[in-house]
């Protein structure tokens, strides 16, 4: 007869993926949770309701120290964490806001990565350690008004004139726009798509903050304005042309959100998990009935999944064998999912599902625009389906 120990086993776990990480990145996920739950958590809905970040410089900072920003990079000032640390830690951040992930999604994986991969040594030396430290902030502007899903098309350009660049054109819906301090920008030239680093402060440059979201408000969106703004030779970045280098970026961003997302979702699933065992109706807790149950199985289900894909694809990425559809598949899939488990969370707590007072509804919010960029759902699902036929159907 064989004995069996009986584990306490963790509601929001049941399949026990915890196991599968090292000390060290439990470690790490409790130190960006402990900061998230003390510093972010009880004055988020707030932000959100107002729909600012009352002190970006003073979080910047506060996020430089934890070690989060460009965490997965090298050198420069960077932690140097493994690709699964840094997953670890979007789920973290974006279990207390998606707003929060972005900042340092946008900090990290696109405008120092960005920096990091493409630009000359001294742009490197310039912004890297700063950023990293949370001292300066930057924004990474491929997106226009007319081009999102199609950024080949783009229309701002750069023209060399002497020994600068002098750019034009309008971008739209940038993260951290307004509170840069370097801008990531990316334009049409004679060679093709180049990335430029600008300085915010150079003259012609202009971030109106984007007013009116309903997604999202815990965070800075901009338009970019630029105005014959002229750059030196050394801010171009020197090698890379065309898409490879914006796309380059998107796929490391991309990879965070496969994490991320699933940080909103734990923490919505949590809330109904929580509510439902409290909450009577009918003479007892709506956790009792059979439906709720249901969705609360089902939600677990598909966080479980999501979990388990996301420390596949991490996993890959440390081995340095991650794919671009791989992270497709990853996106695609964790946020779809998360955005549903918000939803049906919300359903759980009934007219309080409606309510600032819980997270659900600003997590399901966040994660329209978590559907939206980085690539939207449409977008992914024709780089599956290119990877599977081996036929495109973007056009
Ligand atoms: P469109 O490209 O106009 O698409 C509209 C719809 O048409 C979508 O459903 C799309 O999937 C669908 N569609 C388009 N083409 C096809 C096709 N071939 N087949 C089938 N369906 C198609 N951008 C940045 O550069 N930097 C940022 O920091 C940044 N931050 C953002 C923050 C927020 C809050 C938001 C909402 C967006 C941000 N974006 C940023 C922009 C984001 O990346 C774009 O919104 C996204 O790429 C989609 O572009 P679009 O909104 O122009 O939609």
């Amino acid at each position: 007869m064989s004995t069996s120990t009986r584990i306490t086993l963790d509601p929001l776990d049941l399949a026990g993926i915890d196991d599968l990480l090292t000390p060290e990145e439990k470690a790490v996920r409790s130190s960006v949770r402990q900061m998230c739950e003390e510093r972010i958590q009880p004055y988020v809905a707030d932000w959100f309701e107002q729909g600012t970040l009352p002190d970006p410089r003073g979080l910047a900072k506060e996020l430089g120290s934890l070690g989060v920003l460009g965490m997965h990079l090298e050198g420069y000032g960077c932690a140097g964490m493994s690709a699964t640390d840094y997953g670890l830690a979007c789920v973290e951040l974006e279990a207390v806001d998606s707003g929060i992930r972005s900042l340092v999604s946008v900090q990290g994986s696109l405008a120092m990565f960005a920096i990091w991969r493409w630009a000359s040594e001294d742009v490197k030396q310039r912004w890297l350690p700063a950023m990293a430290a949370g001292q300066a902030i930057g924004c990474f502007g491929l997106t226009e008004p007319d081009h999102g899903s199609d950024p080949a098309n783009m229309r701002t350009s750069a023209r060399q004139d002497g020994s600068d660049w002098v750019i034009n054109g309008r971008k739209m819906w940038i993260t951290n726009g307004s509170i840069a301090d370097v801008a990531v920008v990316w334009a049409q030239t004679d060679e093709g798509i180049r990335g430029f680093a600008v300085p915010t402060d150079t003259p012609g440059f202009s971030a109106p903050e984007i007013k009116h979201k309903m997604s999202l408000r815990a965070s800075i969106t901009s338009e970019l304005v630029l105005d014959d703004v002229r750059v030196p030779q050394e801010y171009a970045f020197p090698e890379v042309r065309g898409l490879r280098g914006p796309l380059s970026c998107l796929n490391e961003a991309r990879y965070g959100i496969v994490w991320g997302s699933l940080g909103a979702a734990r923490s919505s699933l949590a809330a109904a998990l929580s509510y439902s065992k409290d909450r009577e109706q009918f003479g007892k807790p709506i956790a009792g009935f059979q439906l709720t149950q249901q969705k609360l199985a089902d939600m677990n289900l598909e966080l479980t999944k999501g979990m388990l894909l996301a420390l596949h694809l991490g996993r890959r990425k440390d081995a340095g064998t991650l794919q671009p559809v791989q992270v497709s598949l990853g996106k695609l899939n964790n946020v779809r999912e998360a955005i549903e488990i918000c939803r049906t969370a919300r359903t759980i707590l009934g007219a309080n599902g409606i309510s600032l007072e819980y997270p659900v509804i600003r997590h399901m919010n966040n994660l329209e625009s978590v559907l939206t960029y980085e690539g939207t759902v449409e977008m992914h699902t024709l780089v599956i389906g290119q990877a599977m036929t081996g036929l495109a159907a973007f056009r």
